[in-house]
């Protein structure tokens, strides 16, 4: 698999997150970039734990960034599982 081909998992970082910004039992992890600790949420994790070679963790930044210098980035949908975490949290925000 091409680094091209890799699922990208985007994050939050920690130093930028607000408590209405983390999806409720996210942990942290590190950005596969550049390092910086990111919040990784319990759908997030659950697709590493079934594709760990497949996927990285890119913070917000590190997005930005690429994108500023060409970066070719194909956004997929939310899973069903992303669309009901992100729809939960928001009920209980
Ligand atoms: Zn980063």
């Amino acid at each position: 698999m091409s680094e091209a081909e890799r699922v990208i998992l985007l994050c939050c970082r920690v130093a930028d997150a607000t408590a209405s910004t983390v999806v409720h039992g996210s942990t942290q992890e590190a950005c596969s970039v550049c390092a910086a600790a990111v919040w990784v949420s319990p759908t997030s994790r659950g697709i590493r734990a079934r594709e760990p070679s497949e996927t990285r963790l890119m913070c917000a930044q590190c997005m930005i960034d690429g994108l500023a210098h060409g970066a070719s980035v194909v956004m997929a949908p939310p899973t069903p599982a992303q669309r009901a975490e992100i729809l939960a949290h928001f009920a209980r925000n």
